[in-house]
């Protein structure tokens, strides 16, 4: 019998190791953090229709940095539109006009045009100026000037509260979370989330968190089923034109949302109510991805948080 030499079995190790992680490709979606919106997020998602130069987009990182315009449909809310463009529900007051009182109700026909992933934005509190804005995210006032979207002359004016500002670059600020009172369940099954995340998928994590990934992408073989991570109401289950490829959404009731994404098949319905632990579809790898691996997603009241810090260690 070969034994084989402690050096040459390391290489095969790693080489094994990069070749897999390598044919299990990566996906993003992001956006970026802060602020608030007194929007409820207890209802059923419309499926977003796209422009054909959104359908012809080729790259789902680039997509972040790009801006986008839509059509808003019948249904749509920020919170829909900000799902399906992968977007900081606290980005999208800044995707309608900057004099948009709260709260904003999209209406049909209506564009918006979507900033960046990277982009902050800001409701203006009172006292606040443009000096003060571009010190408290360390930008230069010129920055604030330039960005058309604003609508500012000069450096000098006193901003009226309550007003949105479009901050580009910028560093963000601690994220604010407003928390609303959980409704009172009235039937079975149990739509409602008790906020302690299972898993949804047992493989390895080919990409973390970060600020341009916010998700974490776990990779598996084909077909490998996909459960619900807390108990919930799917409130999508379909095709994103934006890289997600087959998409599911589940609404846990408390404040949670999460996302499964490039699934190969979908096995709930919208509307259905799932329960901690259901199968809800099978690895796969469409949108934009190179290879099966679950994009996984969580929203806390609109925001994209790392999955990480709220799964169980493993
Ligand atoms: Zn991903």
């Amino acid at each position: 019998m070969r034994k084989i030499g402690f050096r040459p079995a390391c290489i095969i190790i790693i080489s094994v190791l990069f070749s897999f992680i390598v044919g299990n490709g990566y996906a993003a979606a992001d956006a970026s953090p802060s602020v608030s919106s007194t929007q409820p997020l207890h209802f059923y998602l419309p499926a977003v229709t796209f422009s054909p130069e959104a359908q012809t987009m080729l790259d789902e990182s680039a997509a972040q940095e790009r801006v986008f315009y839509y059509t808003v449909q019948p249904g749509d809310t920020l919170l829909s539109v900000a799902l399906e463009f992968g977007r900081e529900l606290s980005l999208m007051p800044c995707a309608t006009s900057p004099f948009r009182p709260e709260p904003i109700v999209l209406q049909p026909e209506e564009v918006l045009r979507i900033p960046p992933a990277s982009a902050t934005c800001h409701r203006v509190q009172a006292g606040e100026t443009v000096r003060s804005l571009a010190a408290q995210y360390h930008v230069p006032v010129t920055a604030l000037l330039a960005e058309t979207w604003n609508n500012l002359a000069s450096d000098d004016i006193s901003l009226w509260p309550g007003r949105w500002i479009l901050i580009e670059g910028g560093s963000t600020l601690p994220p604010v979370t407003v928390r609303y009172p959980t409704p009172t369940p009235t039937s079975s099954p149990w739509p409602y989330g008790d906020g302690k995340f299972i898993w949804p998928l047992h493989g390895i994590i080919t990409q973390h968190w970060s600020l341009h990934h916010r998700a974490i992408d776990i990779a598996a073989p084909l077909g490998t089923p996909i459960v619900a991570a807390d108990n919930g109401k799917v409130i999508r289950a379909g095709w994103n034109t934006q890289g997600y490829g087959w998409l599911v959404i589940i609404d846990h009731g408390n404040d949670y949302l999460t996302l499964y994404a490039h699934l190969s098949s979908i096995e709930v319905n919208l509307g259905d109510v799932v329960r901690q632990g259901q199968v809800i579809g099978l690895v796969g790898s469409t949108g934009h991805s190179t290879g099966p691996h679950l994009h996984f997603e969580i929203r806390d009241f609109g925001r994209l948080v790392d999955p990480l810090s709220l799964l169980p260690q493993r």
